[in-house]
């Protein structure tokens, strides 16, 4: 076993705190990997505070994690000692239901082991996030990442990276497509950037005002201030897609009328209360609402290679341990700018 340090919350209503646990040693298809960097991704407070049902404590939440391997099992073919890779929010799975075997281990039929907050395929070890020194994962959940990037700026594409890429890319984000992205927190600077990367035109709808200058930096050629109805009115029936973010519950009716006909508006941010729809929305301009969660490992990897070709990386705050929770504050605020991430080496005592 391997003696890890780490961070957990004890309850939904405790601070996160120094907390010690045990990684298994690797097995024959394992890797061991020392943990560089781990962004916070608003799931990891979602979840630490228990506002998505019961949450298994001690929790140690991260799942945006990139490192080195320090050692891999007699099995493992595809790295060696002191590779860079990754590990986003899943571990495991059954490798063998229709899910897994389209590459959608996310949406396993049977168990998909989440970095945290899960059991392993046992059923009964619980699984501990980033916020550590060190993990291990089977070979086929772990990520290969390039050399000579700058890896801190990577971690959070193991989540909020996928996240966006995945529903942008499925649906035919190009050079001539308009793209809206609601919420310009970890996931949507990511979206911002990686559906500019692809060619389309991105408007930004935010509540904050000040970043209009970021978002224009981040590559959004339109933005629009939410907290005003009036500032919709210009933007009616113009986009072809809608990826929103947000994390709070918010009405649905102003975006929808964003939308062209037959336009898609896909939820990636999880509101801890239902949200309401009104069918009349969705009826006139036969407009489609849908949802989308991470995305398998083999398209992951495809979004870690794009962003290295086209230099898309997240633009972080890096953070010590102790600042965790400061961090957590300021992130339901909305005021990161634009990930929070984490060096581990501050996990050491
Ligand atoms: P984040 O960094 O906190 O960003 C969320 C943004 O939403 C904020 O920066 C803010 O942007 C906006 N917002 C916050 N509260 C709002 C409110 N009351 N009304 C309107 N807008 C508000 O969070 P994140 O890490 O990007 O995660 C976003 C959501 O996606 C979370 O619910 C997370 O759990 C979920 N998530 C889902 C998946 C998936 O696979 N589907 C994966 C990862 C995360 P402005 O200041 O611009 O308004
Ligand atoms: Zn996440
Ligand atoms: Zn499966």
């Amino acid at each position: 076993m391997i003696k890890t340090n780490a961070y957990a919350a004890l309850s939904a209503t405790s601070a996160l705190q120094p907390f010690e646990l045990e990684r298994r040693s690797p097995r024959s298809d394992d890797v061991l990997i020392e943990i560089a960097y781990c962004g916070i991704c608003h799931s990891d407070i979602h979840t630490a505070r228990g506002e998505w049902g019961p949450t298994l404590y001690p929790f140690v939440p991260g799942h945006e994690i990139v490192g080195r391997v320090l050692a891999v099992g007699k099995k493992v073919k595809r790295f060696k000692m002191g590779d860079l890779v990754g590990v986003g929010c899943f571990v495991d799975s059954c490798g063998k239901c229709p899910s897994c075997k389209s590459h959608e281990e996310q949406f396993c039929l049977d168990h998909t082991v989440f970095t945290y907050n899960s059991v392993e395929l046992d059923g009964k070890t619980p699984t501990y996030g980033g916020y550590s020194t060190h993990i291990t994962v089977r070979d086929k959940y772990v990520l290969k990442i390039k050399k000579g990037l700058p890896l801190e700026r990577i971690a959070p594409l193991l989540c909020a990276g996928i996240t966006t890429y995945s529903p942008l890319k499925r649906y035919g984000t190009k050079k001539g497509k308009k793209v809206g992205v609601i919420g310009l927190g970890g996931l949507g600077h990511m979206a911002v950037k990686i559906a500019r990367a692809m060619g389309a035109e991105v408007t930004v709808f935010s509540t904050s005002a000040e970043k209009e200058p970021d978002a224009k930096k981040l590559g959004a050629k339109k933005f629009v201030l939410t907290t005003n109805p009036e500032n919709f009115s210009s933007h009616r029936g113009k986009l072809d897609l809608i990826i929103d973010t947000v994390s709070a519950n918010h009405d649905l009716s102003p975006y929808l009328g964003t939308l062209k006909i037959a336009g898609l508006h896909v939820l990636v941010g999880v509101p801890p209360k239902p949200s309401e729809v009104e069918a009349m929305d969705l009826i006139y301009g036969r407009k489609h609402l849908a949802g989308s969660l991470i995305g398998g490992i083999k398209e992951t990897q495809e979004m870690l290679d794009f962003c290295a070709r086209k230099k898309v990386f997240a633009d972080i705050e890096l953070i010590s341990a102790t600042g965790i929770n400061e961090a957590y504050e300021r992130t339901i605020k909305g005021q990161v700018k634009y990930r929070f991430v984490i060096d581990a080496k501050t996990f050491l005592p």
